[in-house]
């Protein structure tokens, strides 16, 4: 027999769409997520469902692995493309969003929501009791990296990944880019920007890309 309310750890893209899915089912929910109180190494705010890196969600194309995840989400009710779609920025074929007010609008929506109780506050242990959806991403706090050690008998739980850096587009070098090949499909949006060792972004003074913006 369930206990309710059921438990969601992590406000990630994953956890926000989960807390959503059961709260719209008529279940209360409840929503931990550890940020602001604790930190995570790539995070930037306190919102839900921030991106940490890219700001895409891949090919819009419903023949493209992406694409066809996207339609199947959005005939399921997902919130996560419901603002995707509606704070979406030009990207070509691609998926885009503004990632400020993407995620604060699903923060709102969620935490509105009248069978979702948001609680900023780190979950140390897997919840033995009830059901609980486990969504702490790849940057699992190391407690609960732990305890998820123990509970799955695994000693190596990766994952390895680097944050891109954002820049603003009118601080481009447009001597240095240049649009991709007429030959994609669609009409391109993104500039292309050759770099070396030399001028690897961020702050060399020959660099094509001199400011990242938080
Ligand atoms: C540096 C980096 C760059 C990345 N770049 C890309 C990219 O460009 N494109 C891409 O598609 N994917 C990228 N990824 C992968 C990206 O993390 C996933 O695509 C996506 O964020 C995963 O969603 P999620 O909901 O599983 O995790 P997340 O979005 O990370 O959400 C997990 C949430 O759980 C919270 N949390 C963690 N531990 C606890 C705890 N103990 N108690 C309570 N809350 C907790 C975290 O604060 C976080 O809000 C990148 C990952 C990293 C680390």
């Amino acid at each position: 027999m369930p206990i309710f309310p059921l438990k969601v750890i992590g406000g990630g893209l994953a956890g926000t769409e989960a807390a959503w899915q059961i709260a719209q089912a008529g279940i209360p929910v409840i929503l931990y997520e550890m940020r602001p109180l604790r930190p995570s190494p790539a995070h930037h705010t306190s919102e839900l469902a921030e991106l940490v890196c890219s700001n895409s969600f891949g090919a819009m194309a419903s023949d493209r692995a992406a694409g066809l995840l996207q339609t199947e989400l959005r005939h399921l009710g997902s919130l996560v493309m419901a603002m995707a779609d509606k704070h979406a920025v030009p990207a070509g074929g691609a998926l885009a969003v503004d990632r400020a007010v993407f995620s604060q609008e699903l923060t709102q929506t969620v935490a509105n929501h009248p069978l979702i109780e948001l609680r900023r506050q780190e979950m140390t242990e897997i919840p033995l009791e009830g059901i609980t959806v486990l969504a702490t991403g790849p940057l699992t706090s190391p407690a609960l990296g732990e305890a998820l050690q123990q509970f799955t008998g695994l000693e190596y739980l990766s994952f390895f990944d680097a944050a891109s850096p954002i820049v603003a587009g009118d601080s481009i070098n447009q001597e240095i880019a240049f649009l991709p090949p007429a030959t994609t499909r669609e009409k391109p949006l993104t500039s292309t920007v050759p770099l070396t060792a030399n001028n690897t972004c961020i702050s060399g003074e020959n660099s094509a890309l001199p400011n990242r913006p938080r």
